[in-house]
């Protein structure tokens, strides 16, 4: 049996705050703020400063200060308050949680086939703060190539091969995408992980993972185990809404519970 779920949430935002006769402008004003986080991988809960966004309970955040990369919860906004600046660190980005559009089942995971559903650029935001501008990344890779059916051909070690089944089999894949030949995932391990790919007549090249590590990672395995899922329900499956566009990302189920379900007051889904 097939379902489909199509999972919308909108900028409600704007509808709570004014009555719908009155034109709300397109930016709404900035409101400065002390909120509340919670910090999941933490279990702490601390108060930041928050003079850049218009935050909300529910929303995901990045701070700076001592906990800077770790992600985080506005679980409270005060508007009234009074505080030494210089004693608090501050909110420096909100994750864009929405989706719109339509997932399909897909094993651990949904699948969209629309690239605007859950562009990589957006899902990214979830895991990890913006990079900063003084960061530089370069990659190299070499002309080394493996069938995917065949991921021996990897040449990761038993050990690696075995931590990669792990993480496969724990859905630490949170999200892959295939956009042509071009693809990426995100893996979770003791931090967010990216992945990229290049897939074409059933061979993968051009595979790094920027955990920089100079072997095969367990990250790379576990995220061509997941392909090799995906790609195969998506071919039972969902052939012809994947050839239609050559594209498909793919959320594990947990991973879009907690970053685009949880914490949110309005939003529907329809099942079919
Ligand atoms: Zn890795």
């Amino acid at each position: 049996m097939k379902f489909k779920i199509g999972f919308s949430a909108d900028k409600y935002e704007h509808e709570d705050t004014a009555p719908a006769h009155i034109a709300v402008p397109e930016e709404p004003k900035l409101v400065r703020s002390v909120v509340q986080i919670h910090f999941p991988a933490r279990n702490m809960t601390l108060s930041y400063y928050n003079d850049q966004f218009n935050l909300h309970r529910g929303d995901l955040v990045f701070v700076d200060g001592k906990l800077e990369g770790k992600r985080g919860c506005v679980v409270d906004v005060a508007y009234n308050f009074k505080i030494k600046v210089s004693d608090y660190k501050r909110v420096i980005a909100v994750a864009d949680t929405n989706v719109t559009g339509e997932l399909h089942l897909a094993g651990s995971h949904f699948v969209a086939f629309e690239p605007t559903t859950m562009p990589y650029e957006k899902v990214i935001t979830w895991f990890k703060p913006p990079v900063k501008e003084d960061d530089e990344y370069i990659s190299g890779q070499d002309d080394s190539s493996f069938r995917l059916e065949n991921l021996g051909g990897m040449g990761a070690s038993n050990a690696v091969g075995e931590r990669g089944h792990d993480y496969y089999m724990s859905n630490k894949v949170v999200y892959i995408c295939l956009d042509g030949e071009h693809g990426r995932a995100i893996v979770e391990g003791s931090e967010p992980y990216e992945l990229e790919f290049e897939f074409k007549n059933g061979e993968i090249s051009h595979l790094t993972c920027n955990c920089f590590c100079s072997y095969p990672c367990k990250h790379e395995v576990a995220a061509m185990l997941q392909l090799r899922e995906t790609l195969d329900l998506i071919e039972k499956n969902y052939a012809a809404q994947y050839k239609r566009g050559s594209y498909f990302a793919a959320i594990s189920k947990g991973a879009f519970l907690n970053f685009v379900m949880d914490g949110k007051e309005t939003g529907s889904f329809v099942m079919n």
